[in-house]
């Protein structure tokens, strides 16, 4: 059976016969956007119940709903990897969010450092990438969005437990790389800095932290997006979950 066109990430439970209703905005993409009918399948998951097979049970231009008719995947344990970047200008920041939820981060989490140049994040558009990339890509969650803070506040409140891998492009680390196979299996983050770097001050607080680990990403000063996309690649590749096949 060809997988259906459709899949939506949907808030409600995802239980055998249950219907749900869409909201406004899901109604709108399935009827104006895809051109959907009453009856063409949909694949739905919720982050909680696995992957369920569904079909379009109403269809209006602001409303809809779908009827459950079976699991297609149940809910697995997923890498609990997460994303620390400091925000960058709207079509970078929207690249970072579209490519971590592909990359598999768990949580993308903006962080304020001293030389972040932006001021305001719009979490509402960025919720709406990691969204839209975790139905395209086939997931079973959406990566939780953090709320923006200042770097030195989420690094008082950090759970030491977590690896934090910080990026540093001043040379402080050994390769990535390398790092990864001799830490201990367990939660573990990326920190990607702004476009402007760290700051010497927030080097040395880093430095002194010792859940944190700086690490290299070669000879090239990468920009931000680019970094944080090659660190979760490789990450995945030697300590998540790329040793899995693809729909496993
Ligand atoms: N303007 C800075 C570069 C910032 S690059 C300078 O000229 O030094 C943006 C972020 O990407 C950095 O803060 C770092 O987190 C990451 N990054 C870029 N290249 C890197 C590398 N080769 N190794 C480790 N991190 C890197």
């Amino acid at each position: 059976m060809t997988p259906p066109r459709l899949r939506l990430f949907v808030a409600a439970d995802l239980a055998p016969g249950a219907g749900i209703v869409l909201p406004r905005e899901q109604a709108h993409y399935l009827a104006n956007v895809m051109r959907a009918a009453v009856g063409e399948a949909v694949l739905a998951f919720n982050g909680r119940d696995g992957e369920w097979r569904a079909h379009i049970g109403a269809l209006g231009k602001a409303a809809a709903t779908l009827v459950l008719d079976a699991q297609t995947r149940p809910q697995a344990a997923e890498p609990d990897l997460w994303l620390l970047a400091a925000p960058l200008k709207k079509d970078r920041v929207d690249l970072v969010a579209e490519k971590a939820a592909e990359l598999g981060a768990a949580a993308l989490w903006p962080v304020m450092t001293r030389r972040t140049g932006i001021a305001r994040v719009n979490t509402d558009r960025l919720r709406a990438h990691l969204i839209e990339a975790a139905e395209q890509c086939e997931r079973l969650t959406v990566p939780a969005l953090m709320p923006p803070l200042a770097l030195d506040t989420v690094l008082a409140g950090w759970d030491a437990a977590r690896i934090l891998l910080f990026l540093d492009e001043g040379g402080s680390g050994p390769p990535l790389a390398a790092v990864l196979p001799g830490l201990p299996d367990g939660p573990l983050a990326i920190l990607v800095g702004p476009e402007g770097g760290f700051a010497p001050e927030e080097r040395a607080a880093l430095a002194r932290l010792p859940f944190a680990r700086p690490v290299s990403l070669g000879p090239r000063i990468l920009r931000a997006e680019t970094a944080a996309i090659a660190a979760l690649a490789v990450v995945q590749a030697l300590k998540g979950d790329w040793n899995r096949p693809v729909r496993g």
